[in-house]
């Protein structure tokens, strides 16, 4: 079944109903959201694409650019989002690799963007800006704001997500309508989503978290999101008071919990604070449960998978632990082997289910790379069931994460987890957040380093940090060298990105 097709069973019967509320005092109703999309599918329809046209959308968050999406969802091509952070040189690497036939982009940028999209062959540039201008609107604001859904078949693609490339060059990781269908369906059900809910979406909409873990939650539900065009800690405690889910990347929670103004009052009609994207500190978690009273959901996913595991909605929710998985999914923990790992023991992530991606855009070697020949998925991340979490014992059947494998360090021949290490560093006075990684070594392959960041004003003297963590952990594991700097580099979706850690420290 066509996406839009089943998000809009979820669409409430009053059309006049409030479906998107604006930073700015707009109201869209239903009826808005789906006149609007009908115009915008019937504008790509008129120009007569290709079947499969993916439609590449680079533009400033707006009710409009959700309606885009949906409208290229409804009109049966391929929706492909991009970071509003790319510059033109990324642009070109998305373009030529995606060949879209149509390219929306911000008025400010078309200019290089039409040039860059001219080389890759694309026939229509359109642009679209945050305050409902541009040539998109322009171009579909007389046609008909009836159209009849394109049928899609459950293997059809829908979106084309390129990945946040943080361990690397981003790869396009292809989306059915069954992958993203599906896990809209079982998502809506293990968190509980509710008649009445109201979703305050601060998140991007270039990524699988704002577009299609928020987004689709809320159209499924038929449930009014309050929009705001980023974080903004101000704007999310103004609009808090009159929502019930919010859906953030961890800097989102220490961000809340930073500002004075953010207490159980303002949080009081809130039922659901959703974590993922990066992991959730587990002091994070702790300060927030104490402070709001309610533990914040940590949830696990990725470009290629949509959401695999969760910590239940009814049920323990383990802070260090990602939980459990969502149902359809099948995740396991392997050794080198293949073997399944048993509890407590880390080994790589696999998974399987609805939601697994067919392969990577016109990447056939690095998609066959990916996944076993019994059609597991290798998710890059190393994990463990149970083990510690947070202090304590997670249950057996909770998934941990402990890294990603290409951050792992192989030092004299023993694996080092870096999430290991940077547990203790963190839990040290003074310290606000660390990254350790693998530096080339001439004895060792590889040896430990650490780069950490001070609380603000807190001074930090590394050859301490060094003597207290000999006393914690075994000497492979020890640090060869500790750097203390004012913040780690981070990509868009507030990733730490290690490989630009590891190039600065390896020259
Ligand atoms: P690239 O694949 O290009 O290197 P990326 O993996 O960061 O980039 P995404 O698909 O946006 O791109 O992110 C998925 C990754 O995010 C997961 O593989 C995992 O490493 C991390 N992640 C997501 N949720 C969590 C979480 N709750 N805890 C820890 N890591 C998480
Ligand atoms: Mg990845």
């Amino acid at each position: 079944m066509n996406l839009y097709s089943l998000l809009e069973k979820g669409f409430p019967k009053d059309k006049k109903a409030c479906a998107l509320e604006t930073h700015d005092g707009l109201y869209y109703s239903w009826a808005d959201l789906e006149g609007a999309t009908a115009k915008l599918a019937n504008l790509l329809k008129s120009l007569k694409l290709p079947a499969g046209s993916r439609v590449a959308v680079q533009v400033e968050k707006s009710p409009e650019a959700l309606f885009l999406y949906l409208a290229t969802i409804r009109a049966g091509y391929v929706y492909l989002p991009l970071n509003t952070a790319y510059q033109s040189t990324e642009i070109q690497y998305f373009l030529e690799n995606a060949q879209p036939a149509v390219v929306v982009c911000s008025s400010k940028n078309f200019s290089w963007v039409s040039k860059v999209a001219a080389k890759a062959g694309t026939k229509h540039v359109l642009t679209l800006d945050e305050n409902r201008t541009g040539t998109l609107l322009e171009c579909a604001g007389s046609l008909s704001d009836q159209f009849k859904t394109v049928p899609a078949k459950d293997d059809d693609l829908a979106a084309i997500l390129y990945t946040s490339g943080t361990t690397g060059r981003s790869k396009g990781a292809m989306l059915t309508h069954k992958n993203l269908g599906s896990n809209a369906q079982v998502l809506q059900k293990f968190w509980g989503w509710q008649k009445g809910d109201v979703l305050l979406h601060a998140l991007p909409i270039f990524h699988v978290h704002g577009l299609f873990v928020a987004a689709h939650g809320a159209l499924i539900n038929g449930s009014k999101m309050i929009w705001l065009p980023r974080l903004d800690t101000a704007q999310l405690i103004h609009h808090m008071p009159k929502s019930t889910v919010m859906m953030g990347v961890p800097t989102f929670y220490v961000r809340l919990l930073a500002d004075k103004g953010f207490n159980q009052k303002v949080a009081r009609n809130m039922r659901l604070f959703v974590s993922g994207s990066a992991p959730l500190l587990t002091e994070t978690f702790n300060t927030f449960k104490q402070v709001i009273g309610q533990p914040i959901l940590e949830r696990y996913g990725m470009s290629e998978t949509v959401m695999l595991v969760s910590n239940p909605y009814k049920g323990a929710r383990v802070g260090g632990s990602v939980g459990l998985p969502l149902p359809g999914v099948e995740v396991r923990v392997v050794n080198e082997n293949n073997k399944s790992c048993g509890v407590d023991e880390i080994g790589s992530i696999q998974v399987k289910g609805p939601n697994v991606f067919p392969g990577y855009w016109r990447m056939p070697e690095k998609t066959a790379e990916e996944f076993t020949q019994d059609g597991w998925f290798k998710t890059g991340d190393v994990g463990r069931w149970g083990g510690d979490a947070n202090g304590g014992k997670a249950p057996k059947d909770y998934l941990c994460i402990v890294g990603r494998s290409k951050d792992l360090i192989i030092s004299g021949g023993y694996n080092v987890y870096p999430k290991e290490i940077e547990g203790f560093i963190d839990d040290m006075d003074g310290v606000d957040e660390s990254a350790v990684i693998g530096i080339p070594h001439p004895d060792f392959g590889e040896a430990v380093m650490a780069v950490v960041v001070p609380k603000a004003g807190a001074k930090l003297n590394a050859q301490a940090m060094i003597a207290t963590l000999k006393t914690q952990i075994a000497n492979f594991k020890i640090p060869k060298r500790l750097e203390i700097v004012a913040d780690l580099p981070r990509n868009a979706m507030g990733k730490v990105q290690k490989n630009i850690l590891r190039q600065q420290y390896t020259s």
